[in-house]
């Protein structure tokens, strides 16, 4: 047993000011992903933060500005709320998607985008990972890797973030907000999940020892008519192999908006910008879905054993576009 200091922060910036620059301290949420981590030995922290008494347990939507959403929500409360339901309700399909219900009562907004991968040998430390033990090597290239990414991964890793509620954020355009000592920030959540490349143990854009604050959800009339789906191992409690957010806005059979965004298959929720591209103006038929699909899948890299994802994905999109524009005609 390794020990560990424990703080109950009230305030933002004291919770900031408790965790200062230590690269051993932790903010603790829910702690679903952190505690199991430090009892694998993956995390070893000196010092945990707890944000839960934080006043960032609030959603708060307006027309005009769209949905905020605090940083210590749980996942719970915003899958529940009635403004998010109706505005974005790829958003609550999305968290209702993830994990139990037990958990989604612990786990929080900010803890929930900062999750860790599951890849396996990463949770294991008697194996090398490059993202846990940076130039160790990357064992699932040459092994198990059937739920690993087929887009924007490399060589040195090919782990997925494995989030439902930050693919459902991506395709709505979320911006992170956060608090360092030096006062506030924020950054989209495209930006938020930097590329892979040969630094994969440099998972965000997070400056060192920032506390998230909050998501802020921009206004988005198509995201009333959005959709989550996930495609999983076990009917629940088991974490994708794909998923999609998409919202779809058709009129006279054109598409004139749509947003989506793709879960499991790379490092960070994988916004489909080349298919959104693809679709914008064109008809809304099933050619076009697909097309779309192969638009996007065709930086699609796929090793032996996860080559399944291509077409999962491209299946995934022309299904949940084709349901979209059903409903959106009715
Ligand atoms: C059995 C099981 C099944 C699961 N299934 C799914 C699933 O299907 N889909 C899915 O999406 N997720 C799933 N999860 C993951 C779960 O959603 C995450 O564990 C949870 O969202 C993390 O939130 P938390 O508040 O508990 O984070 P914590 O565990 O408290 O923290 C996670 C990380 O975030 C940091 N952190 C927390 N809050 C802040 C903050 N405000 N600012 C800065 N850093 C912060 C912590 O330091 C830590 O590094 C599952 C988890 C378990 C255990
Ligand atoms: S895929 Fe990434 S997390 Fe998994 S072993 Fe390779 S480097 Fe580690």
């Amino acid at each position: 047993m390794r020990e560990f200091g424990y703080e109950r922060a009230f305030d933002v910036a004291g919770a900031v000011a408790l965790l200062g620059s230590d690269p051993e301290a932790r903010f603790l949420g829910g702690g679903t992903n952190l505690v199991d981590l430090m009892k694998a030995g993956v995390e070893r922290p000196a010092l945990l933060v707890d944000v839960r008494e934080l006043p960032l347990d609030q959603v708060d939507f307006t027309p005009g500005d769209g949905l905020r959403i605090g940083a210590t929500v749980t996942n719970s409360d915003l899958a529940a709320h009635p403004d998010v339901r109706r505005h974005y309700p790829a958003l609550t399909q999305a968290v209702l998607a993830g994990a139990s219900g037990q958990l989604r009562n612990m786990a929080t907004v900010g803890g929930n985008l900062l999750q860790r991968t599951r890849c396996g040998y990463f949770t294991d430390v008697t194996k090398a990972c490059n993202k846990r033990s940076p130039g160790s090597g990357c064992p699932a290239v040459g092994g198990e890797h059937h739920n690993h990414a087929i887009l924007g991964a490399s060589e040195h890793c090919i782990a997925i973030h494995a989030s439902d509620m930050a693919v459902a954020l991506a395709a709505f355009d979320a911006v992170i907000s956060y608090r360092t000592a030096d006062g506030p920030g924020e950054t989209p959540i495209t930006g938020f999940y930097p590329p892979v490349g040969d630094t994969p143990h440099i998972e965000t854009t997070l400056p060192p020892g920032a506390l998230i604050t909050g998501v802020t959800l921009p206004p988005a009339p198509v995201a009333a008519h959005s959709r989550y789906r996930k495609v999983r191992e076990r009917a629940s409690y088991a974490f994708a192999i794909g998923s999609i957010a998409a919202a779809l806005d058709v009129q006279d059979g054109v598409v004139r908006d749509v947003r989506l965004a793709l879960g499991a298959v790379a490092s960070k929720p994988w916004r489909a910008r080349a298919a959104e591209r693809a679709l914008i103006g064109g008809p809304a038929s099933a050619e076009a879905f697909a097309a779309a699909a192969e638009a996007e899948l065709a930086a699609a890299e796929a090793l032996p054993e996860n080559g399944y994802k291509v077409t999962l994905m491209r299946n995934l999109i022309v299904a949940v576009l084709t349901e979209l524009t059903e409903e959106v005609s009715r």
